[in-house]
């Protein structure tokens, strides 16, 4: 009952501290390379938020008139693309009842997501079990659910996880139907009782349960991307965990300053997050690996590294292969695009990123950021109707890439 009023509360009155009403979301048409940069010197703007860079741009409605003054001296060609964000914002609950089983439809708090950790230990017993690999900044339980069966041989391991940037709500959400379909099926579907045989699977839910908290908190920010840790001599919180993996940290795409959205940290693996997960791999120098996967939203995009150069990396048509693997898969099941490419050379440089530590320093090959969706039209705020939707495409690329690796 409680939930339910506390619910409809969010719905009726959006979030009490950070509002974004009024705020907007700029959508650039095409660039030449000098627009590019001159859009890249907004990236020092500490009130600008970039939620796609260079395209889309959400710009408070203090600074307006001076970005749109700014775009005409440049000759940017832009429209509005989001009106008002406090609305997309407000809009994505789908405002249907709850109910006491967990319903993969609606977005979920972060205990009711320990609650459903817990739930898939109970309801699968012989597939599931939990790895806690340590604690977050504010004490929280870094917990991760281990899915496979013992076959008594060695076996592959494969590892996804969500929620690093807290506001990606549909991150979580989608990978959470993912693991119960993987573990419903196990008995029903011989494609994944193979897999379950084959890899022990890994998925870590929430990364940053700090942040996650704060983006469903009353007095909180449904904007919050970063950790919650204290940044000395600044009053701003917060690190970007995917700019704070140690390989090639502190490079291009990841801010010094710690006030910015993809603040690197005062050093490599400076967050408590980040090295549990990096510690876990670490200690584990014999179990294979041969997938890391990290979702985030949005863009519809699977991207390899490398993220901090725009060079291609050694294994570029292994990765290649698979991300089209991928791709044709997710296609198959709603008809989506999602692109894909090289992180560096098909976006921008972004150091200090997952899939660049996993790659370099664990060797993982199939390592890949999941942009899943949309493309940008509600962006960070996916209404609760596409959340299944998204989770059944998305499943269907990572059954995909495990059985292709699988498959000699
Ligand atoms: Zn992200």
């Amino acid at each position: 009952m409680f939930r339910v009023v506390l619910l409809s509360l969010y719905v009726a009155v959006g979030f009490a501290a950070k509002n974004y009403e009024g705020y907007k979301v700029l959508r650039m048409k095409s660039l030449s390379e000098g627009q590019v940069e001159a859009l890249r010197l907004l990236l020092d703007e500490q009130e600008l938020d970039f939620w796609n860079f260079p395209r889309d741009l959400m710009v408070p409605p203090s600074q307006l008139a001076s970005v749109k003054e700014y775009l005409d001296a440049k000759n940017i060609d832009f429209h509005v693309w989001i009106e008002d964000v406090q609305l997309k914002i407000d809009s994505r609950f789908s405002g249907k009842p709850r109910t006491d089983e967990f319903d993969y439809s609606v977005y979920h708090t972060l205990d009711e997501i320990y609650e459903w950790i817990d739930s898939m230990l109970a309801d699968y017993p012989n597939l599931a079990s939990i790895v806690n690999i340590g604690k977050s900044y504010e004490g929280r339980d870094l917990t991760v659910l281990k899915m496979g069966v013992d076959t008594g041989k060695t076996k592959r391991n494969a590892w996804f996880n969500s929620l690093i940037h807290s506001r990606e709500w549909v991150s979580g959400a989608a990978c959470m139907y993912m693991a119960n379909r993987l573990m419903s099926e196990y008995s029903t579907e011989p494609d994944i009782q193979h897999l379950l045989e084959t890899y022990d699977v890994y998925y870590m839910p929430v990364v940053n349960p700090d942040g996650y908290l704060h983006t469903w908190d009353p007095d909180g920010d449904p904007m919050w991307r970063k950790t919650r840790s204290p940044n000395e001599g600044s009053s701003c919180l917060g690190t970007d965990g995917n700019r704070n993996y140690e390989y090639m940290w502190g490079g291009q795409g990841a801010s010094p300053i710690p006030c910015f959205e993809t603040y690197r940290g005062p050093g490599p693996f400076s967050e408590v997050e980040t090295v549990a997960m990096a510690d876990f791999f670490r200690s584990r120098p014999d179990d294979v690996f041969d997938i890391y996967l990290d979702y985030h939203a949005f863009g519809q995009m699977i991207l390899s590294p490398w993220g901090y150069t725009a060079d291609y990396p050694l294994d570029y048509a292994t990765m290649d292969e698979a991300m089209k693997v991928m791709t044709d898969a997710i296609f198959d099941v709603h008809g989506m695009n999602y692109t894909y490419g090289a992180s560096g050379p098909t976006l921008y440089p972004t150091s200090g990123d997952t899939i660049d530590w996993f790659y370099g320093d664990q060797n993982i090959i199939h390592s890949y950021t999941f942009e899943i969706r949309d493309e940008g039209e509600y962006g960070f705020f996916l209404p609760e109707d596409q959340i299944i939707p998204t989770g059944e495409e998305n499943y269907a690329g990572f059954v995909a890439l495990c059985l292709h690796i699988a498959t000699p």
